[in-house]
């Protein structure tokens, strides 16, 4: 058959429009096709004039820099290892690595804004994301969600792009008896709480306490319910009532493609199933989140210790001891934040000696005894001081009550500070791996606590094994349901300097390998865990939800207009020089 000149025209057509069609890069500022000021300025009316120009909040330190200042260089360096300080900055991170470094308050390194977003919408109402959202998609700009920039593994940074920044979207409203999601027949009965995309913590509980409710919440003052909701959540009161992730009743989001949905169990179901646990960033954003609440509970806090020298070679059997007797502690209703030490300065003589052994708070609910608790710690610390020989343990045990769970949590949030380099580890633990053989336990707990501390939160348990989350499950990790104990390591490093970092990638991929042997068919948590390091992160982070999640991503967002590492469907672009390319 003879070839029509159109076939032999078709090859050549579809070859001429794949090259100049396929984007293979996000665009960036030194690309002819980055949009022209004018078309930022057409944004920034659309926006009510919210899209930010930010400079990075180290340049005031710099004094080639334009915006150098030596007075608020010195504020600047004051609160830099401040939460406040980051979440309030525009494009911020807490941990600096995920800025690349690229311009620390300190003159002796470079200062350039090449890790950091170009532009920021600076967003207060849906309309302003939607905006941001359908503006990165038509341009091809790389686009990165910030609400508090608290992330351990650097999905709220990302250089050469738009960031909506959701920090100022604020606002909750309480449902005191029931609450009636959107197109379905029926109402959710209890009390609930709609709270705007960036809600944080500090906010959520206090708010609550007026009604004298409480909420499944985070530790950190600042952490905002974005990340942490849509990542998992986990809580000092988990043990009790769940994950955050199975709090929600409800979420409004800003879709890749721009729409604005409502995500429940009667509608939109598979982004409402993904939207919790799936992750931050990568199916949507959101603008408000609608999460069952609880009577405030009483708090009965134990603030405790069991330390002895460095050199005591008993100090992880007494480790593994403990940790052994968790499963017992969990079913007398503990949960809390213990951390375990090894020849790390000791904290309650100022460093002066160096300490291992376990330290932290743990708390029981609704006893106004503190009997209840010493009860269930006097014979474990009898067992210590009676099983091993000299060295002996030294034991502090502080029992404090407190009215109500607010008034425990402004005394006992999490205070540790910022602004650093650091890269982490984490690991689920189910009652196997902490009571199954406690040589192995204390085997892989002194090599897991290297760097010095490590912890064993007491998170999980009962209530996320019998969370039932609304339209009968999430997207959390299945590893979660038989979660006792969330572990993590972390491993900080010297700024500006390519082989501390790397160094400290490979010791803390060291220390959580240690738990991975452990518990192999465990899992790690997704929002404190070793990120992008992770082997296998899409196993570790997700299990077998992994499929289902790819498949919805896919869906919702073809172009990837929503990308970020470690997340769902990231598999077909890669960063190259601060661009971001397909592969
Ligand atoms: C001091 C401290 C204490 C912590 N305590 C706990 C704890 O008790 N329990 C626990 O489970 N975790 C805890 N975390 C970890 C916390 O869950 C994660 O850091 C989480 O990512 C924070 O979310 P964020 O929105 O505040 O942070 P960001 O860094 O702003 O965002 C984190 C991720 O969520 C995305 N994101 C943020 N907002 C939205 C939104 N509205 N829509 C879609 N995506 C969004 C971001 O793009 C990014 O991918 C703690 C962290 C710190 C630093």
């Amino acid at each position: 058959m003879a070839r029509s000149p159109f076939l032999t025209f078709l090859p050549l057509f579809f070859t001429l429009v794949a090259s100049i069609n396929t984007t293979t890069c996000k665009t960036t500022p030194s690309d002819p096709t980055w949009p022209s000021p004018s078309t930022w300025d057409v944004l920034n009316s659309t926006l009510d004039g919210n899209l930010l120009l930010p400079v990075p909040p180290g340049a005031v330190c710099h004094p080639t820099h334009p915006t150098y200042n030596s007075t608020l260089c010195t504020e600047a360096q004051l609160s830099w290892s401040s939460e406040f300080f980051h979440q309030r900055d525009p494009i911020s991170a807490e941990w600096n690595n995920w800025n690349n470094d690229s311009c620390l308050p300190d003159a002796s390194f470079p200062c350039s804004a090449a890790g950091y977003p170009v532009y920021v919408v600076n967003a207060t109402t849906r309309e302003h994301v939607k905006a941001g959202v359908d503006f990165a998609r038509k341009y091809n700009i790389r686009l990165i969600v910030k609400s508090s920039g608290h992330d351990y593994v650097g999905r709220s940074s990302g250089p050469n792009s738009l960031s909506i920044w959701v920090h100022h979207m604020k606002g909750m409203q309480f449902h005191a008896t029931s609450f009636q999601p959107q197109n379905c027949s029926f109402e959710i009965g209890g009390a609930a709480v709609t709270a705007a995309g960036g809600t944080q913590m500090l906010e959520t509980y206090a708010g609550l306490d007026a009604f004298n409710q409480t909420v499944v919440g985070g530790n950190g003052r600042t952490v905002a319910l974005g990340g942490y909701v849509t990542g998992a959540g986990h809580s000092i009161l988990s043990p009790h009532y769940g994950l955050a992730s199975d709090q929600v009743l409800e979420m409004e989001i800003v879709t890749p493609k721009g729409e604005i949905l409502t995500l429940n169990e009667c509608q939109n179901t598979d982004l409402f199933w993904a939207m919790r646990g799936g992750g931050g960033s990568t199916f949507g954003i959101m603008t408000s989140v609608t999460m069952k609440t609880y009577p405030s509970p009483q708090v009965m806090n134990l603030d405790f210790s069991i330390l002895t020298t460095a050199s005591n070679p008993y100090a992880f059997d007494m480790v593994a001891y403990l940790l052994d007797q968790y499963p017992a502690l969990a079913e007398a209703g503990i949960s809390g934040y213990p951390l375990i030490l090894k020849g790390t300065p000791n904290p309650l003589d100022g460093g002066q000696t160096l300490v291992s052994g376990v330290a932290g708070k743990v708390i029981m609910l609704n006893t106004t005894n503190s009997s209840a608790i010493m009860n269930i710690f006097s014979p474990i610390f009898e067992h210590i001081n009676t099983t091993w020989p000299a060295p002996a343990f030294n034991f502090t045990a502080e029992p404090k009550f407190y009215p109500s769970f607010y008034a425990w949590y402004q005394e006992n949030y999490d205070s540790s500070p910022v602004g650093y380099e650091n890269v982490m580890g984490s690991r689920l633990l189910d009652e196997k791996a902490l009571s199954g053989n406690t040589t192995a336990t204390k085997v892989a707990f002194e090599k897991f606590t290297e760097g010095g501390i490590s912890t064993a939160y007491l998170v999980a348990g009962k209530g996320v094994k019998e969370a039932v989350p609304r339209g009968g499950s999430n997207a959390v990790c299945p590893a979660w349901r038989k979660t006792l104990v969330h572990a993590t390591a972390n491993q900080a490093f010297a700024p500006v300097n390519k082989t501390a970092e790397t160094d400290a990638i490979a010791a803390t991929n060291g220390f959580a390998n240690a738990l991975r042997e452990l518990s192999p068919d465990m899992g790690a948590y997704m929002n404190e865990g070793a990120g992008r390091y992770e082997p296998n992160w899409q196993q570790s982070f997700w299990g077998d939800n992994y499929a289902r999640l790819l498949t919805i991503k896919r869906a919702i967002d073809p172009d990837d207009v929503l990308w970020c590492t470690p997340c769902v469907g990231n598999e077909n672009w890669a960063e190259v020089d601060n661009k971001l390319c397909r592969i």
